[in-house]
């Protein structure tokens, strides 16, 4: 018997290597097996006959053996196309996949395979085929209830483990499991009001649904046992939230603040333009904020360009003039400088003397210690930084309130930290990642809630377009007019990682092929994040400056950066970035009162298509709110918010609690009820069976 508890090495088919690697991806317990779900599901309850198939009908599942394979090499280079001749008892079919050569290993003459699809003609018309078929090839010893005969769970690939072996696995450990040791989270009680089945039951059903299963239920996230895992998911944060918002309550602030006449007329002066009605009212909001006894807690969203930064260095000015002292946390050194020097210089323009310091992690010691002397004796004011600021050893006088800029960046987990950090400062996190409301009260139940919805006057929109490969040298032609009339350019290129040596290398590639070959009497710079902090700064500063027109760069520049003069964007292979970093890197241009453009340059391929109908949008719509709605339809909140670099909650089913707002609302309400009926102590009770993946999960370690 395997508890839940048990190390996957126990687990047959594991063994210690490939438990290694999952444990490298969180996963270490037949629990936390448990948990990878399946992402989508096949219906092999009854498979379809090769004889009755027809170009264009639904997707259907054959189980066949293959009669003939073979590989063919086409004249583009590198191009190969794989035809698998396969057979049933009623006839035969031709599977054809484009460059997938390694498929001749899987379809090896003689071998049972079950493919999945849809009829096609081929392209002359005549011949009826599948194309790309999803496919599994079936051994003699398979256990013909699990991979076929039935709704078989399809897995996404998990360190070197199949879709198929991931089902074994999960099929062996919910046989050998011993129940007793998987408890429920959710109380009984409240499963029984909502009509849920328990954990482990929701599992088993998920994994492998009963045989009267609706696949359209199951797509559609609305099985009872998808809603027990959604439920469990959304209860517990919910209760998480619910006690951290309880803890802050009981919190009082360092000290109080006197935000009166005289000091909103002396920040007024202060001001370069007259704000826009939202961002006065935001200001309303933290205005009230600072005159309650409970330190601040507000997220405070607005799209890119919608002028957060202003509002966060008020609300800095009114920490600093009652006498404590604020920082402002940037996600990159870049962003940080930029935020330092543009502060400073607002500042000066006004004869205001704050003493303004720049931390980061890549500073010279002896710069760092009269910064750090700085910050412990109070001298400085303000301080600007990376997360450097939080690290140990920097120690702050009278650390009043904290700004964090473009929080999706940074996890619960780092809220928590820095909120610890000193007596207990007011925080205001900003992010220009339009989060739609019930996500964000889902993710941050514990914070108040505050959006500039406006964008301050003269701006012009900025105009989108999708672009192939065959346009290139139209959109060259483009750039040199817009530079010839006195604008700058971005062109951002794709990294997969930012560590990635090839990729940089074709970054700096690309950059030196546009500087010689492409744009000879133009200056052309490269910025990307494994350069040195210094040399970010000075190609920054020259592009800033005019002296460099084009710049190519990586991410790096997705957040923050502000280059009015800017009014060209050029995207390289867009497709491979998610819609909300596009608008992302879209708001480094129309900063100014110029025309802007946007080009995302698609690869071809097979892909184009289906790349150029998911950028779409961009051309449609500038709303940040619209364009994210959108993404998270497509790639759900992990991958939009990118969770589990950052470190925030890595929730499996809130893209499906989206779509189903009432389960949303139901499981706040009983989390609410469980903390109204049996008081903090239950929901800590209950929260400390919870095991380190959930907590970890939720956002919860080192937390409570
Ligand atoms: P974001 O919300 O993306 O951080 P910023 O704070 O960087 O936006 O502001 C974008 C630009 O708009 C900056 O150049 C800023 O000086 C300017 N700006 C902000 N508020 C106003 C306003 N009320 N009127 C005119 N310009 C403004
Ligand atoms: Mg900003």
């Amino acid at each position: 018997m395997l508890t839940a508890d048990t190390p996957l090495r126990f687990l047959k088919g594991v063994g210690p290597a490939r438990a290694d690697k999952l444990v490298e991806t969180g996963i270490e317990t037949v629990e936390d097996l448990l948990y990878v779900l399946p992402f989508r599901w096949e219906d092999r309850r009854a498979f379809s006959r090769i004889a009755d198939l027809r170009p264009g009908g639904a997707e259907t599942t054959l189980d066949v053996t293959v009669d003939s394979a073979r590989l063919i090499r086409t004249r583009r280079r590198g191009f190969t196309i794989f035809h698998a001749v396969l057979k049933d008892g009623s006839g035969t079919i031709k599977a054809v996949f484009y460059n997938q050569p390694f498929l001749q290993r899987v379809f090896t003459p003689g071998r049972r395979v079950v493919v999945f699809g849809r009829a096609t003609l081929d392209r002359y018309g005549k011949e009826v085929i599948l194309e790309n078929p999803d496919h599994e090839g079936l051994d003699d010893a398979d256990a013909e209830g699990i991979h076929t005969g039935r709704i078989v769970p399809v897995y996404r690939k998990l360190a070197d483990l199949s879709s198929r072996m991931q089902r074994l696995l999960i099929w062996r450990a919910l046989e050998l499991l011993d129940p007793a040791t998987l408890h429920d989270t959710v109380p009984r009680k409240t499963l029984a009001r909502q009509s849920l089945p328990g954990r482990l039951d929701a599992l088993r059903e998920v994994h492998f649904p009963p045989a009267e299963t609706s696949l359209r239920a199951l797509v559609e996230h609305h099985t009872p046992g998808q809603r027990a895992l959604a439920f469990e998911e959304i209860f517990l944060l919910q209760l998480a939230l619910a006690m951290r918002r309880r803890e802050v309550e009981r919190e009082r602030r360092v000290g109080t603040y006197v935000l009166d006449d005289a000091l909103r007329r002396k920040l007024a002066a202060l001001l370069p333009f007259k704000l826009t009605a939202a961002q006065q009212r935001v200001l309303k909001e933290i205005g009230e904020d600072l005159r309650s006894p409970h330190p601040m807690n507000r997220l405070l969203q607005g799209d890119v360009g919608s002028g957060k930064t202003i509002v966060a260095l008020m609300a800095l000015l009114v920490a600093v003039e009652n006498g404590y002292q604020g920082a402002l946390m940037a996600p990159t050194e870049i962003l940080a400088e930029q935020h330092w020097r543009n502060v400073g210089r607002l500042l000066a323009a006004k004869g205001a003397d704050y003493r303004v310091e720049l931390l980061t992690g890549s500073m010279k010691s002896a710069r760092r210690r009269s910064v750090l002397e700085g910050l412990a004796t109070g001298g400085a004011h303000l301080v600007v930084g990376t997360h450097a600021l939080f690290e140990k050893g920097v120690l702050f006088k009278r650390l009043g309130m904290v700004v964090v800029d473009e929080q999706h960046r940074f996890g619960v987990l780092q809220r928590a930290a820095l909120a610890s950090k000193g007596s207990r400062p007011d925080v205001l996190v900003m992010t220009a990642t339009p989060i739609p409301r019930s996500l964000a009260l889902t993710l941050y139940g514990d914070l108040d809630l505050s959006t500039i919805d406006e964008l301050p006057p003269g701006r012009t929109p900025i105009t989108t377009v999708v672009r192939a490969e065959a346009d290139r040298e139209k959109v060259y032609t483009g750039i040199r007019k817009e530079i010839a009339a006195g604008h700058q350019v971005y062109v951002v290129v794709p990294l997969v990682e930012e560590t990635e040596k090839s990729d940089l290398k074709a970054a700096t590639a690309f950059a030196a092929h546009l500087q010689e070959a492409v744009f000879p009497d133009l200056k052309v710079g490269l910025l990307h994040g494994k350069m040195k902090s210094d040399e970010k700064e000075r190609t920054m500063a020259r592009f800033t400056s005019g002296e460099l027109h084009v710049l190519v760069a990586t991410t790096v520049v997705e957040v923050g950066v502000d280059v009015p003069n800017a009014s060209v964007m050029v995207v390289e292979h867009a497709e491979r970035f998610g819609l909300a970093q596009l608008h992302q890197l879209r708001g480094r241009v129309g900063r100014g009162a110029a025309r802007s453009y946007c080009v995302l340059m698609v690869g071809e391929g097979e892909g184009f298509g289906v790349a150029r109908e998911r950028l779409e949008i961009m051309t449609q719509t500038n709303d940040g709110f619209r364009i994210s709605e959108r993404d998270l339809e497509l790639r759900g909140p992990g991958a939009v918010f990118g969770t589990q670099q950052h470190g925030m909650t890595d929730l499996q089913f809130l893209a499906d609690v989206l779509r189903d707002s009432r389960l949303l609302e139901t499981a706040r309400d009983e989390a609410r009820l469980l903390v109204n009926l049996e008081g903090d102590a239950g929901a800590e009770r209950l929260l400390a069976t919870l095991r380190p993946s959930w907590r970890r999960r939720l956002g919860l370690a080192g937390v409570g």
